[in-house]
């Protein structure tokens, strides 16, 4: 039988003690039943706890049955302060809405790399603006980063405009607050660990990051952020 791999990002109740179950695998998205009694052992609770990356042995009816399954990680416990809480159900709502013909083993990848970032980095701010910038790519509407938006001009770039979602040149803003376009071209670009990544005021990056999210997907984030 084949071996799977998958993140739990929700569960509902099914029926009478049967949950179905949400994940996120390498694969795409996934909906399993996990039914209750006898049939099974005791402890199906690993196999509901949103957070757990979980390994699973599954039927093959439509609506596919879990027939055995063990822990892998539990990232749960990152869910351990208000900060950390926001930024999960933000990071679980952009996993429910990655498009369906994603490169899902690439993005799997990065969301297990990114929930080991937020157990392990104190900076949840940091993790939480890397990630979201990264997820761009994925939904497809890529930042214009390395010219200019307005006249596609690839020199003298010194602003990032949240509204026309890319770089705009010097013949085409007066404002060059430079540092705002060298953020997000290091965090869209640069491959490396959380912490060689350049350290800004991230309540203002989020900002930008919720408005750029909200102007280009109609995805708000925002919401989550709020006090
Ligand atoms: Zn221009």
């Amino acid at each position: 039988m084949n071996e799977f791999k998958g993140l739990i990002i929700d569960s509902i109740d099914y029926k009478e003690k049967s949950k179905i179950v949400y994940l996120y695998t390498p694969y795409g998205k996934e909906s399993i039943l996990v039914k209750a009694g006898k049939a099974y052992k005791a402890g199906n609770l690993g196999m509901i706890t949103t957070l757990n990356e979980v390994s699973y042995v599954k039927s093959k009816a439509k609506l596919p049955v879990m027939i055995e399954y063990h822990v892998l990680n539990s990232y749960f416990e990152i869910t351990s302060s208000i900060e950390k809480i926001k930024a999960v159900s933000i990071i679980l709502e952009i996993i429910k809405n990655i498009p369906i013909d994603s490169n899902h083993l690439r993005c799997y990848d990065f969301i297990i790399k990114t929930l080991n970032d937020l157990k392990n980095n104190s900076n949840t701010k940091k993790v939480l603006s890397l990630f979201l910038i990264k997820m761009l790519y994925i939904y497809g509407v890529n930042p214009s980063l390395k010219e200019c938006v307005n006249c596609h001009n690839k020199d003298n770039l010194v602003f990032y405009d949240i509204q026309r979602g890319g770089a705009l040149c010097s013949n085409c803003t007066l404002n060059n607050t430079k540092e705002k376009l060298d953020i997000w071209t290091e965090y869209y670009y640069d491959k490396k660990d959380i912490n060689d990544y350049t350290d800004i005021d991230f309540d203002k990056l989020l900002k930008d990051i919720g408005s750029y999210y909200n102007i280009h997907l109609s995805i708000n984030i925002e919401k989550h952020l709020g006090a």
